[in-house]
């Protein structure tokens, strides 16, 4: 009796606790305290949200550069993880990426929080279910998380402790979307690709400045999407987030890029390219965006902001669920229906809106504590709201002719690789064949002394097209530019793009000569082809007479018939992915 009177007391405190973990959220985070927890603490919590919630799960997807799985929380409103079925339930994604820097956690805290809050229907925040599945990586970096320390991060006095900024490979994972390097970006375009978000949220933290606010939103570039998306994200999502915000206690701005080095005379709107997380998300159509709150803040205030931010961005999601998926659909179509295709822009420095801005007054003449001498910085107590300048619109400078197909070969396996990743269709040639395509030549370009994230990325990149026939084999790709993923074909494919293959150095190979001749072993060679050649030779002995310097020089001669003649390496400096404007007869490629 008295043992059953102990089971059924215990069944009730049971209960009790369940229900009262519920009610209070069942993490126990410590932001309040400057603690942001470890990589393990982080999966321990997920972990625990899964087994306590029936439509939450945590699953793995693929690996990291650490050798540990990327693990990815599903949080839906039934017991249906599966993003195939999902999509065809015509539910809206929300995908969040969190400690891509790992020095920067807010997003991490901010997210536990989340899913903690939604799951147990805090305020009936579960109530954006019904339209949107809200997926999130708890932890990207799990090599920079990994490694963790008081000393990674020189101008954050808080979290106490944080990971670093680089993965396990070293790596800046918010630099590798497009070159692909690490494994932890394969796992992620994996996900991406699996679960086709049509929102993506990439949480940051920034040191760039200091102003009144704590967090601020590096949004997605209009200017930069076809123009219903872009109509739509000017008129409707843009001013609907910064709408939202105003609802909660931390208001949001755009992310304080200078445009001179005064605020007050204007800040831009930040374009970020396909390396990073928001301008990878646009070449597929996704809503892609980036919070920064600021590291001098309290990093309660970063997280509270970040959670804040989060919320009324699925709320946001969840009330446009449809008309964001549609305006997805038809800016693939606008895209489809392009004759030119641009590709690189500039800021138009004549257009901008008004916005207010509450800033901190600036000085660069108090004297450092540290070392006595005048330094810059703000005087947190002297605040001014000023009506500034904010440019926003960015104009096409460069356009490319959409071709019919692109077509790859096979020896570049290393793209090839990544297109399949990305989950580009493709035809294979079914015989070695001679095609006439359009070729480019790399005329000029310049590369760094030092290497920038594990390569030498290319700027200044001139080049010159022609018309050649030229040899493909059996097997390579022939590559069909109109289909749903073309905006990230052009993009990577295009060498002038600014995060192009060529531009991170996948086609390297062809910039420099296989062949040569020695002063000394084509003096045979040369003379017989002068020989047989008069009209070249008759060239050649002009230029002789014409210019003293090169009739003096032996070097520049033979030089000059090497590289003027048959000898001339075509191959050399001829960027290897050809551009070809007609449809092609079925007959020679096989589809995959
Ligand atoms: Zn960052």
């Amino acid at each position: 009796m008295i043992r059953s009177n102990i089971l059924i007391l215990t069944l009730f405190l049971l209960a009790c606790c369940k229900l009262y973990a519920q009610n209070s959220g069942l993490l126990n985070l410590k932001y309040e305290d400057n603690y942001t927890p470890s990589y393990y603490e982080v999966i321990d919590m997920y972990k625990t949200l899964d087994a306590h919630y029936e439509n939450a799960a945590l699953v793995e997807m693929g690996n990291t550069d650490s050798g540990k799985p990327l693990h990815l929380f599903i949080i839906n409103n039934e017991l249906e993880f599966n993003p195939a079925v999902i999509k065809v339930q015509g539910k809206t994604v929300l995908l969040i990426n969190n400690g891509i820097h790992a020095g920067e956690p807010a997003g991490i805290d901010a997210c536990l929080q989340y899913a903690d809050d939604i799951l147990r229907n805090k305020d009936g925040t579960a109530s954006i279910l019904k339209s949107t599945v809200v997926i999130i990586i708890p932890a990207y970096s799990v090599g920079g998380l990994l490694n963790r320390s008081a000393y990674h991060r020189a101008n954050q006095t808080t979290p106490y402790e944080t990971g670093f900024r680089g993965n396990a490979a070293n790596l800046d994972l918010n630099r590798d979307f497009t070159k692909c390097d690490s494994e932890n970006t394969k796992s992620f375009t994996r996900i991406f690709h699996e679960w086709d978000p049509d929102v993506f949220l990439d949480t940051h933290t920034t040191n760039g400045s200091d102003h009144q606010y704590s967090i601020t939103l590096i949004a997605p570039q209009p200017d930069l999407f076809p123009p219903l998306q872009e109509q739509y994200l000017r008129d409707k999502m843009l001013p609907g987030l910064y709408e939202g915000m105003k609802k909660g206690i931390y208001e949001l701005i755009p992310y304080v890029d200078w445009f001179y080095d005064d605020p007050r005379k204007g800040i831009q709107m930040t374009q970020e390219g396909p390396r990073y997380a928001s301008g990878y998300a646009r070449l597929f159509h996704c809503y892609g965006m980036i919070t920064e709150t600021l590291i001098y803040k309290p990093y309660a205030d970063r997280v509270k902001s970040t959670r804040q931010f989060i919320q009324t961005l699925a709320e946001y999601v969840s009330a446009n669920s449809e008309e964001i998926r549609e305006t997805r659909k038809k800016g693939i179509e606008e895209t489809l229906a392009l004759k030119n295709y641009p590709f690189a822009y500039r800021l138009d420095s004549t257009r901008f809106e008004i916005i207010e801005f509450k800033g901190y007054e600036y000085f660069n003449n108090q004297l450092s504590k540290v070392t006595g001498l005048p330094r810059p910085g703000y005087n947190t107590s002297e605040l001014f709201t000023d009506s500034i300048r904010y440019y926003n619109e960015y104009m096409p400078t460069e356009y490319v002719t959409v071709p019919e197909y692109y077509i790859l070969p096979q020896a570049w396996n290393r793209v090839v690789e990544r297109l399949l990743l990305n989950g580009i269709d493709f035809y294979r040639l079914k015989n070695d064949t001679v095609l006439e395509v359009e070729m480019d030549y790399i005329k000029e370009f310049s590369s760094p002394e030092r290497p920038y994230n594990g390569h030498y990325y290319h700027e200044n990149v001139v080049t010159r097209s022609e018309r050649q026939k030229v040899s493909f084999y059996s097997g390579d790709l022939l590559i069909p530019v109109r289909q749903e993923k073309m905006a990230y074909l052009i993009e990577m494919l295009e060498p002038k793009a600014a995060d192009s293959f060529f531009r991170w150095n996948f086609f390297d190979a062809v910039l420099d000569n296989r062949e040569y001749f020695s002063s000394y072993g084509f003096e045979e060679n040369a003379l017989k082809y002068l020989e047989e050649h008069p009209e070249f030779k008759k060239k050649f002995q002009q230029k002789r007479r014409a210019e003293k310097e090169f009739a003096g020089d032996h070097l520049a001669q033979l030089s000059w018939i090497y590289n003027n003649s048959e000898w001339a390496e075509e191959s050399h400096r001829r960027y290897p992915v050809g551009r070809i404007f007609h449809k092609l007869n079925e007959e020679i490629f096989l589809k995959e």
